[in-house]
């Protein structure tokens, strides 16, 4: 294109920087792609020293109306990559069909099998550390790192559950991957990894922002998309208080699932569904005393997944939950038993609801509009979830000699932000198709949590970047079979 760029891409983090990897694969090489990212490029010792200040950073830039349920992302080159946990299950094979197979929320329009194969290269591009058991996941290629190691009493979980307990699959890596990551130094505080062990975007995926055909500008803030005859035909942003605007054949937004719907809002697109349907799942740990044995050995932070009520029968009922064990020590104050207590937290689906949602706040004088966030409240299916938990811990905690069991925090969040673009084949009732490209604006892609119509239990970027690895080879393969028409799903109460 002569005059504007082939690509623009909004946002440095997952959804942005998976697909832009995929693009310049496939790409010529006189693309060109302009990538705008609001927050700065940070050295690895600012990262460290701003660690947890980027995620107020973050507060900032959005109206949360909902004080009592946080909303966390981190403005920066790199995004939330930076501040992440590294948890990368897969989502279950029935977590695309919920409505179909148990009459719950809505299912995907495309399928584990569809996503597969991109989870194994976003998997492979993560260098994740997981199982050669597979366990519920059919998988194409084994992890690229061996397991973690477990602690003693995770041990025994393994050997009573082989079906269902397993090392947690991780960005922290198990061993060094040469030139690019260190080994998981254990020390716990791996949303800011003091070693560069964890998977960021700017130490896994940093050299696509030095490819000559890609131009990266920070400190770009985008507000709208600029539309003209059915099309997108580039953004508008400010740099230094100033505005400007990029042109180009396509756009990919990648600015997380509040700033997507903020972005098409604030550009005068209107959808019965677009904004609407915010949603997280909701974590609740627990204190296991033990008759014995000694916890902590393992070496990372969440070591340990539970799949036994990831999926089953109970979903027409009440919500999935996946349990994580950890490592992270957690001292028993009784001289001798040091070591036997261990903290496991569930994590449980919820189904989204239409008035949980992004609207956009107008500026006053010469403030730029804003996203306004506010959150209806979990839902009955999640609740009842949570009524059944500590039952269903006699069963998910087989095989440790349990003294007793304490509830420690129900979270307030998981730091996972889903679901206000979300997917669908019907575009009356969802904004982007299975390849997350807008049912109206064929040259726009609105990538990321955005466009998850639910939120199952797995933790979403593992997903997040193989949806967009997948969007980007659909839209560079046209010959690629087109995503799976969606079977209508239906609500419960
Ligand atoms: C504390 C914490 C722990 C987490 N742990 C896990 C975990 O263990 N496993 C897991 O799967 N997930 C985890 N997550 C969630 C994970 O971080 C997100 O799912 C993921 O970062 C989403 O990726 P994204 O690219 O869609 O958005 P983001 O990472 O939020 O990136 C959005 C990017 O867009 C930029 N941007 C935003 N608005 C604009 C704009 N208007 N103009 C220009 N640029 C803009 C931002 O600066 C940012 O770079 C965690 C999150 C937090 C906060």
């Amino acid at each position: 294109m002569r005059d504007g760029y082939s690509l623009i891409c909004v946002g440095t983090s997952f959804a942005s920087a998976f697909f832009l990897h995929r693009y310049l694969k496939t790409a010529g090489p006189d693309a060109r792609v302009l990538v705008l990212e609001r927050g700065q490029r940070l050295s690895q010792a600012e990262f460290l020293k701003a660690g947890w200040k980027l995620r107020d950073e973050g507060d900032r830039t959005f109206h949360n109306a909902t004080k009592s349920k946080p909303w966390m992302y981190a403005p920066t080159f790199g995004g939330t990559s930076n501040l992440w946990f590294g948890n990368t299950p897969r989502m279950h094979p029935e977590d695309f069909e919920c409505a179909t197979k148990y009459g719950v929320a809505s299912d995907w329009p495309l399928s584990y099998a569809d996503l597969e194969p991109y989870y194994t290269e976003a998997e492979r591009l993560m260098n994740v550390s997981g199982s050669d058991r597979t366990g519920p996941f059919q998988r194409s290629a084994p992890f690229p790192l061996p397991p973690h190691e477990l602690s003693e009493p995770e041990r025994w979980m393994e050997a009573a559950q082989p079906e269902h307990f397993f090392p947690c699959p991780t960005a922290r890596a198990s061993r060094p991957v040469p030139g690019q990551r260190s080994a998981c130094c254990t020390s716990f505080r791996c949303n800011v990894c003091p070693v560069g062990a964890k998977f960021t975007v700017p130490n896994g995926l940093g050299e696509l922002f030095a490819d000559p055909r890609v131009r990266l500008e920070v400190g770009a803030t985008v507000q709208r998309v600029v539309l003209e005859g059915g099309r997108v035909t580039g953004v508008e942003f400010a740099r230094d208080g100033k505005p400007e605007e990029g042109k180009a054949e396509l756009v990919a937004l990648g600015a997380n699932a509040i700033f997507n719907p903020f972005i098409l809002l604030n550009s005068g697109i209107e959808h019965a569904a677009l904004g609407r349907y915010l949603h997280e799942q909701v974590g609740w740990s627990m204190k296991v005393y033990l008759e014995r044995g000694n916890a902590f050995g393992g070496s990372t932070s969440c070591t340990g997944h539970n799949y036994r009520l990831m999926y089953g029968e109970h979903r027409r009922e009440r919500s999935a939950v996946l349990l994580e064990t950890h490592s992270k020590p957690l001292l028993r104050i009784e001289p001798g038993r040091w070591r036997q207590l261990i903290r496991v937290t569930g994590v449980f689906e919820d189904i989204p609801h239409e008035l949980s949602q992004v609207t956009v706040e107008p500026g006053e004088g010469s403030d730029e509009a804003r996203p306004r966030v506010s959150f209806h409240g979990v839902s009955e299916y999640a609740k009842r979830g949570l009524d059944a938990f500590e039952r269903d811990l006699g069963e998910l905690l087989e095989g440790l000699p349990v003294e007793r069991v304490e509830s420690s925090v129900k979270r307030k969040t998981e730091g996972h932000i889903m679901g206000t673009a979300r997917m669908g084949s019907d575009p009356t009732a969802s904004v982007v198709d299975g390849d997350q490209v807008h049912h109206t604006y064929r040259n726009l892609l609105v990538l990321g949590g955005s466009s998850f119509p639910t939120g199952p239990v797995a933790n979403p970027s593992l997903t997040i970047a193989a949806l967009s690895l997948r969007s980007a080879d659909r839209l560079l393969n046209p010959s690629r079979e087109r995503a799976r028409p969606a079977t209508t799903g239906s609500a419960i109460p």
